[in-house]
């Protein structure tokens, strides 16, 4: 390589945008059709088991008698299959990835106790 290219090299880049991104001061923006972290919104869960049961990956843990809810973000492949199957729409997908971790733990979600007897939210109707 001749002096004289390695010098044409060295201006180019001096005035071209760098190669790469500012990460993590400046976030990345992931494109729409991006399948990412799962989100629950445990509120509507009516702890059906379809999503368990639809989960190629066994990602997914429904414990109705406890109104529990649990998933393996690390065993999810981002397939969809329970966002599309969840008949109360609890299910989402973040465009973002599950950040790596130490240990492979489990998300979990409990349907939300009443603070209030009158607030009949996620509990059994009285006299059932
Ligand atoms: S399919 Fe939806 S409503 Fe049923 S257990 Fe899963 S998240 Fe809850
Ligand atoms: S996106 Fe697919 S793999 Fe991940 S939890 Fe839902 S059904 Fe399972």
């Amino acid at each position: 390589m001749s002096y004289l290219h390695f010098a044409r090299t060295i201006l180019s880049s001096l005035f071209k945008k760098p190669a790469t991104r500012n990460y993590p001061a400046v976030p990345r923006k992931y494109p729409e059709i991006t399948r990412g972290k799962i989100v629950m919104n445990i509120e509507n869960c009516i702890f059906c088991g379809m999503c368990m049961r639809k989960c190629p990956a066994d990602a997914i843990t429904v414990t109705r008698a406890q109104k529990k809810w649990e998933i393996n973000p690390f065993s999810c492949i981002q397939c969809g299959c329970c966002v599309e199957t969840c008949p109360k729409k609890c299910l989402s997908m973040q465009q973002q990835y599950t950040q790596p971790a130490p240990q492979k733990s489990e998300e979990v979600f409990y349907a939300r106790v009443p603070d209030h007897p009158a607030d009949s939210r996620n509990s059994k109707p009285a006299g059932k």
